[in-house]
């Protein structure tokens, strides 16, 4: 026995006995009490005498440790019978012998109300009601009877109004940064079971590949990791300004290469270390931005500064990768165009980033900002695509128009048959995934795709003016297709 697991481990539990703990009692008219039969251990050296006294006869001394049963009792005084002998002994010595399986202790919530019973069976003494809600714990159980102790009394209750309370030896507490996908799976393609809000505080069990396994809701499911930060401080809505300290973002830059970890916020500083391609770092820096200077931390411990352009908040692979720049227009001050309290700025923030997410297994991204309290100017925007290896360029929008009746999707490209191709493949999809009036593909001599070398497009998802496409813009499960639309457009482009 002593070699099984402990918690399959199947005891004899001994208990003092106290009072009328036994079953089915009934008073005789000799004032003794008959009980259904017990089973008991002596925990001492013990004298039998002919009756329910120390001055009666003593017949015999049962030694310590003997089993003995009795079902009948005067005062505290148990009957029984003993090499042939029957009398009484004092139940001082007695201990109540249970069977029953000890197991590794455990928390439950009672799921209604519930007696408290001397014994498990529906006929024994209630001792009392336990609320149903209560958090009771066992480590001992006898059929379907758990032996707990609430308000100082123990006894069982019955496992059927029992809830186990899983407790998880080691959970982190994360807050979202943004709204974020709770997935029936750790991928992309898991089915979403609901979207939860930005700055709710979710337990993290365990990460894997950046797919943290959270509860929420009662629920356990999956979040990406690049939306949570480590803490409860819950940052302000949206648009006001986002605590982006504790973000864990990563060296972007090619296989071979490294950057700065500076002392200060300036390129004249001294060098603490170089990071390579895929080092990740946790921001320091409340404030987001993705140019001039990010204050950081290594996992090592050391703390400095390093260029914005080279973080990205998507872990690059190990080895180079094509490269997409991502741009969700707008930002900060500038909120686009506006419709019933809903923002352009807003929308293209969300869908983007579902773009980046569905890309990231698959190439390496970046984006011009991750927080809709940031406005990254045109010509950074350009910047930040031209100082990288970019591959593809892609600006995300929504129309407006003065009349109601405009609506669909369009794409533009400035120059260039890759961008035309990347412009096509794109709103080809964005038509056939969210069901877009097709408005096709134009030039357009804007300034953020001209100002970017890489082939470089700026998609209109829709007209924020028109209900019906309004209606999908602000549509979760339309912003996933738009989303969808824009990521295998740019892969069929590569
Ligand atoms: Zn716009």
């Amino acid at each position: 026995m002593g070699k099984l697991p402990k918690t399959l481990r199947t005891a004899l539990v001994l208990s003092l006995v106290s009072g009328c703990f036994a079953s089915t009692s009934t008073v005789s008219a000799a004032s003794g009490t008959t009980f259904t039969k017990t089973s008991y251990q002596t925990t001492d050296a013990l004298n039998l005498r002919s009756s329910n006294s120390t001055s009666s006869k003593k017949l015999l001394t049962i030694p310590k440790t003997t089993k003995v049963t009795s079902s009948y009792r005067k005062g505290s005084w148990y009957k029984l019978s003993y090499k042939g002998k029957t009398g009484y002994v004092t139940g001082s010595y007695l201990k109540k012998i249970e069977s029953g399986t000890s197991f590794s202790k455990t928390s439950y919530k009672t799921t209604d109300a519930l007696s408290l019973r001397s014994a498990a069976t529906t006929s024994s003494t209630r001792l009392l009601t336990i609320p149903k809600g209560a958090g009771v714990q066992s480590s001992f159980k006898s059929g379907n009877w758990y032996k707990v102790t609430y308000a100082n009394k123990t006894g069982y209750v019955s496992g059927s109004y029992l809830k186990k309370v899983t407790t998880p030896a080691k959970t982190t507490v994360y807050t979202t940064t943004d709204r974020l996908n709770f997935r029936s799976s750790p991928s992309t393609s898991g089915k979403v079971l609901t979207t939860i809000p930005s700055g709710t505080a979710v337990n993290s069990l365990a990460v894997k590949s950046n797919w943290h396994t959270v509860q929420y809701q009662g629920k356990t499911g999956y979040v990406m990791g690049t939306y949570l930060k480590k803490g409860t401080s819950v940052p302000a809505s949206t648009t006001g300004n986002v605590d982006y300290s504790g973000s864990k973002m990563y060296v972007l830059i090619p296989s071979g290469n490294s950057v700065a970890l500076r002392a200060s916020a300036s390129t004249l500083s001294g060098q603490i270390a170089r990071l390579g391609r895929g080092t990740p770092v946790v921001v320091t820096n409340s404030r987001h931005q993705t140019k001039g200077f990010v204050a950081v931390r290594t996992a090592s411990g050391q703390s400095g500064y390093v260029d914005a352009t080279y973080l990205t908040l998507f872990q690059p692979a190990p080895s180079n990768r094509p490269l997409l720049v991502l741009d969700p227009g707008h930002g900060g001050h500038d909120a686009g165009a506006v419709r019933y309290g809903v923002a352009e700025r807003d929308i293209v923030l969300a869908v983007t980033k579902q773009v980046a997410e569905r890309l990231s297994g698959k190439v390496d991204v970046t984006m011009s900002r991750y927080t809709n309290d940031y406005y990254p100017s045109l010509g950074e925007r350009s910047a930040l695509a031209n100082s990288h290896a970019t591959t593809a360029f892609v600006s995300v929008h929504i129309n407006a128009s003065t009349s109601t009746q405009a609506y669909g999707a369009e794409t533009f490209y400035y120059k260039g048959a890759s961008s035309i191709n990347l412009a096509r493949n794109v709103q080809q999809r964005l038509v056939s995934y969210a069901g877009m009036r097709d408005r096709s593909v134009h030039y357009a001599n804007y300034a953020v795709i001209r100002g970017t070398k890489a082939p470089s497009i700026l998609a209109e998802l829709g007209f924020l003016s028109n209900s019906a496409d309004r209606a999908k813009l602000t549509n979760a499960s339309y912003q996933s297709r738009y989303a969808q639309a824009i990521a295998d457009g740019i892969l069929a482009s590569l």
